[in-house]
């Protein structure tokens, strides 16, 4: 490709709502183009970047014989209100009407869609399993989109489901992507963390997931791991540790005026206690099987809510913190709720409080908090679950003490049981000749959002640095003259180049020599080749350029090919 004849711009500034850098360079770099808030169009260079990923995700599925197929993007509302999830979906899903009125979707997932494919055409035990995926656009109306192509609205995914007749035979096409995702990030060239990930309310007993992030400081998403352990923060069970032993009860539960501490800490420090002495409770209103319910969570006075466990261990279709009306209503006082005298209201404790120990908790009256207080001196069958957000230094179950990094999601893979081909009626004969429900499972890999991850792990101040496999070109040869001769000369290496079957991108454009420096850097193609014609003239010697260590080799023009060949082998 010659620079020269392409369409490719780069600019000096940041857009202005960039927060994090794969954001700003991929837009400094010419590679996207911003359409709306959450759209972005691929502009060439982009776009062969996505495709380089595409091509390592489809050879690795097709390792494993999954097929690719091509669903429609568009997917009519009744398919979705079979699975319930028209409604349930949320406002992330883009809902329309066509001109006759009817209920139709942009895909934000392909579930129903492809259970659909599967029972028109699926009817024994005999033909399965059945593996099938795409690389096409989803639409979620993100609450948040930011940060460029990696929470975008509008994205491309790849999205794989599987079909299998029992268990065994799920957990063995569940191993098969495992691996095969560990292939594709491998091949990337990406630094990741497998680790388990919440599998909410679906999959059942026994069913897995996991999610795979890329390590980087910008990632949304928190892992805590140990040698031994890896977890979502959302899904993370640890054992806290504390060298505060428990506390002897000294009597009744008694009030103890705390005028002015609503908070655990402040509550410690005015009675001289350590916070790990005090309790503290939440108050949620969930809504479980339809019915509004508030639920008293109770942790360590140090410890932080898990919300998301807590919906988990509720079954609850939607939690959210009570309000102020939600408080007084119950008869509850704000900053001095105790898990006692609270007339019948559920509570739910944190496995990490100690049962015997006597904590102070709310006076459940205003200024006045309590103490004398022990689940097993109050509780005849306290719930008890974990609650807590994992912490650094926490022990996983083997007694290793973990760490907590940031990661960038870019693959989730999931055993979602029966729970769609039950709700689509979807069902196969059995060994028996009785019908039954396949089991399923999905797979999905955020192509667009690796392009975006990858930036995030590899970059420089001055711009891009590609990891080999995602890299639009293989070589970028820049040539530094302004004479026609040496400018032709220069042709004729790139076309030699080319011929050789290296992916060379040609920058012939007659402008100054900071200006192609400047922009290969940012585009970031990790090999640069440059043609100096003062050099050039006097030792027919190229420099073949790291992009990352900026090391320079030179080499002699007759065998320029050998030695790029192996420099790129090398890489
Ligand atoms: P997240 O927690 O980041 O919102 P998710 O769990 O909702 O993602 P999945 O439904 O598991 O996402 O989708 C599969 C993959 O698609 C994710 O692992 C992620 O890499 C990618 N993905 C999801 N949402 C987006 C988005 N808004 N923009 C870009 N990629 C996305
Ligand atoms: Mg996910």
């Amino acid at each position: 490709m010659k620079l020269s004849k392409s369409f490719w711009k780069t600019y000096k500034e940041k857009p202005a709502d960039a927060e994090i850098p794969s954001h700003v360079l991929m837009s400094r770099a010419g590679l996207i183009a911003k359409s709306g808030a959450g759209i972005y169009n691929l502009l060439p260079f982009g776009l062969k970047v996505v495709k380089k990923v595409e091509d390592v995700v489809r050879k690795r599925l097709n390792e494993i014989n999954s097929m690719e197929i091509s669903m429609s993007v568009v997917t009519p509302g009744e398919l979705w209100k079979e699975s319930k999830r028209w409604e349930g979906f949320g406002s992330e899903m883009l809902k329309f009407e066509d001109k006759a009125g009817r209920d139709l979707c942009i895909s934000p997932t392909n579930e129903e869609a492809v259970t659909d494919i599967f029972r028109k055409s699926i009817s024994s035990y005999k033909e399965l399993p059945v593996s099938l995926y795409q690389i096409n656009t989803k639409f979620r109306d993100e609450i948040r989109p930011r940060f460029g192509v990696m929470r975008g609205r509008e994205f491309i995914m790849k999205d794989a489901y599987t079909f299998h007749s029992d268990k065994d035979c799920l957990d063995n096409g569940y191993q098969e992507f495992y691996q095969a995702y560990e292939n594709i990030f491998n091949d990337l060239g990406l630094e990741f963390r497998v680790v388990e990930a919440d599998a909410g309310a679906m999959g059942g007993p026994g069913s897995q997931t996991h999610e795979f992030q890329v390590l980087a400081e910008t990632g949304e998403d928190e892992l805590v791991y140990s040698e031994s352990y890896g977890a979502n923060i959302e899904t993370a069970v640890t054992k806290k540790v504390s060298s505060l032993g428990a506390r002897e009860l000294s009597g009744e539960l008694n009030l103890i005026e705390t005028p002015e501490q609503s908070t655990c800490e402040d509550v410690a420090k005015f009675l001289n206690i350590n916070i790990e002495h005090t309790l503290k409770t939440l108050v949620f209103k969930a809504i479980i099987d339809g019915e509004e319910t508030l639920v008293l969570s109770v942790l360590v006075g140090d410890d932080a809510i898990n919300e998301i466990k807590l919906k988990n261990y509720l079954k609850a279709d939607h939690l959210s913190l009570a309000t102020d009306n939600d408080l007084i209503q119950n008869g509850l006082v704000k900053g001095f709720i105790g898990p006692v005298q609270i007339d019948g209201l559920r509570v739910v404790f944190d496995d990490q409080i100690n049962k015997d120990s006597n904590y102070v908790i709310g006076g459940n009256k205003t200024g006045f908090h309590q103490e004398n207080f022990s689940i097993n001196k109050f509780y005849d069958q306290p719930e008890l679950t974990s609650l807590r957000m994992s912490r650094e230094g926490d022990l996983d179950s083997c007694g290793k003490p973990v760490k907590i990094c940031r990661g960038i999601e870019v693959g989730h893979i999931f055993q979602l049981g029966d729970k769609y081909t039950k709700a689509l009626e979807t069902t196969v004969l059995d060994k028996n000749g009785k019908s039954a429900y396949p089991l399923m499972g999905c797979y999905g890999i955020g192509v667009s959002r690796i392009v975006g991850a990858a930036i995030e792990q590899s970059h420089d101040e001055k711009g891009i640095i590609w990891p080999k496999s995602m890299s639009p070109f293989d070589v970028h040869f820049i040539a530094i003259t302004k004479s026609d001769e040496y400018l032709q000369k220069a042709e004729e290496i790139y076309l030699a180049i080319k011929e050789s079957g290296i992916d060379v991108l040609f920058d012939d454009r007659k402008v100054g020599p900071g200006f192609k420096f400047k922009d290969a850097d940012l585009l970031g193609v990790p090999t640069q080749l440059v043609l100096g014609e003062r050099d050039f003239k006097n030792t027919q010697e190229l420099s073949i350029v790291d992009r990352q260590s900026g090391t320079k080799t030179s080499v002699k023009i007759d065998n320029l090919i050998i030695k790029l060949k192996e420099h790129l082998k090398d890489i």
